[in-house]
């Protein structure tokens, strides 16, 4: 019996296969449906499977892994820094928001174009960070240290005209000049 069904098998293999493909590609949606209901059942045993897979076929896993990446490599990458633009503006958010007590903008002149703002350090030697932290790096920092006090938002324009003018933006001056004329600098 085993031989003859075998045998009936090898001789009409193309036909019994377009029939089975036929059947599967006929009830697609149906096959994807209990697919995904038998891996909601068995996820454990699944994962467990997968785990020891992993590990027996290690060099062969990594191997697949790579082809992985380098075929869709523009793809992974373009993912990758979408991901990071969200990370680091959900972050900036948060620090600028904060030290500006709402929506970001300079603490001297009011300026709130995004492009031009950036996180003062009113008091440099009193923090444990790096001063050479790059941006995302402090502001991680920032929200990890609590907040703390000694920051606060200013646009490039008056940070840089506070650091030519001795720790004052020169906006600043021209305002006490014009409100305390008699009183000298
Ligand atoms: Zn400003
Ligand atoms: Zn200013």
């Amino acid at each position: 019996m085993i031989v003859y069904k075998h045998e009936y098998y090898e001789r009409n293999k193309e036909a019994i296969k377009n029939k089975v493909k036929k059947y599967y590609m006929s009830h697609r949606e149906q096959r994807a449906k209990s697919d995904r209901e038998y891996r909601l059942r068995n996820i454990e045993i699944i994962r467990e499977r997968q785990r020891l897979y992993n590990i027996k076929n290690k060099e062969k896993v990594k191997l697949r892994l790579h082809n992985y990446h380098v075929k869709h490599r523009d793809k992974l990458l373009h993912d990758m820094r979408i991901r990071g633009k969200i990370w680091y503006d959900n972050l900036w958010n948060i620090v600028f928001r904060h030290y500006s007590k709402g929506v970001p903008h300079c603490a001297c002149c009011g300026e709130m174009d995004r492009e031009f703002l950036q996180m003062d350090h009113m008091t440099k030697d009193r923090y444990g960070h790096n001063q050479s932290m790059i941006s995302h790096k402090l502001y991680k920092w920032i929200i990890d240290n609590n907040f703390p006090s000694g920051f606060q938002v200013l646009c490039a324009n008056c940070n840089f005209g506070k650091k030519m003018n001795n720790g004052t933006c020169p906006h600043k001056t021209i305002i006490n000049a014009i409100l305390f004329p008699n009183i000298s600098k």
